[in-house]
């Protein structure tokens, strides 16, 4: 099974700032959200799955 590839922007300024992969299998439901640093923000902000 390929790893499905996804791209995490900061919820504040929306910046895609990470990309980032996650296994379909063994994923909790829902989004992925992460608490990431934004150079935009500077500072650490969630950032959210996009599609
Ligand atoms: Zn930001």
């Amino acid at each position: 099974m390929p790893r499905e590839l996804i791209t995490l922007a900061c919820t504040e300024c929306k910046s895609r700032n990470y990309v980032s992969t996650k296994n379909k299998k063994g994923q909790p439901t829902g989004r992925l959200e992460l608490r990431k640093f934004c150079a935009k923000c500077g500072k650490h902000i969630m950032h959210r799955e996009q599609k």
